[in-house]
């Protein structure tokens, strides 16, 4: 039986052949190990086989992992566990994201943003934001237009609990790898292109793309952090 610690060495070795091919240094790329609708006992197997960041969608189940996860770990771990909120947020959900995660990867408007910002407490490291872009302009989808990513990254980087790192987005699955690149690509663009208009007194860091189905092609378009559930938990 493959256990968590196998799986999490088989991403981490496609990571590693992704960016051999794209001809990137592995160390670039992130590895968020996304542990939505599995048990604190999976993660802290996880945390035992050396992962340290862990994405949540549903904010109330995130809450609750994070507390237990933090009353079950061995106390020689090494550095701190970090979770990032991926899922979405409502108004009325702001103040548990601020006052429990460390990063927040699903902003997609100001007055979220505003809120977190209220709401992160001061003896708290800075909330560390991504904004999420809903690159293929999918009409369900949650997501700042890319046409207005740029001004909204400028607002959220002026708000003072809040760092701005990046953008996050999660395209629709593509046909082939080629059509997933050129999704990923435009994503990458935008992310350049916010950097590069001079408006932010920090240039982020993070593009925060790729999954289980689409992690290679999401590096070779120049992703930071892939966001892994499936191929580490096992499916939902
Ligand atoms: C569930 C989820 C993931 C992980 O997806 P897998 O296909 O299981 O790897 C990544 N990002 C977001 C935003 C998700 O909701």
């Amino acid at each position: 039986m493959t256990t968590i610690v196998d799986n999490l060495q088989a991403v981490h070795a496609r990571i590693v052949a992704a960016c051999a091919t794209a001809g990137r240094d592995p160390a670039s790329v992130h590895l968020l190990a996304v542990s939505k609708t599995f048990g604190h006992e999976m993660v802290l197997q996880a945390i035992h086989g050396g992962q340290r960041m862990f994405g949540e969608n549903y904010i109330q189940e995130g809450v609750e992992k994070i507390r237990r996860v933090r009353g079950g770990l061995a106390p020689n771990v090494p550095g701190p566990v970090q979770w990032h909120c991926i899922g979405p947020v409502q108004s009325n959900k702001t103040r548990l994201v601020a006052e429990n995660f460390d990063w927040v990867q699903s902003v997609d408007r100001l007055k979220i943003a505003q809120r977190l910002s209220e709401q992160r407490p001061q003896g708290m490291a800075p909330l560390q934001v991504c904004l999420q872009v809903n690159i293929d302009g999918g009409a369900t989808k949650a997501g700042v237009a890319p046409e207005e990513a740029l001004a909204l990254a400028m607002e959220v980087a002026r708000l003072p609990r809040l760092q701005l790192r990046g953008l996050m987005s999660i395209p629709e699955p593509a046909i082939d790898f080629v059509a997933c690149c050129a999704l990923h690509q435009r994503a990458k663009v935008l992310f350049d292109h916010i950097n590069e208009a001079g408006g932010l007194a920090q240039a982020m860091d993070t593009l925060s793309m790729g999954m289980t189905a689409d992690l290679e092609a999401a590096i070779h378009a120049g992703s930071t952090m892939v966001r892994v559930g499936t191929a580490i938990f096992g499916s939902r």
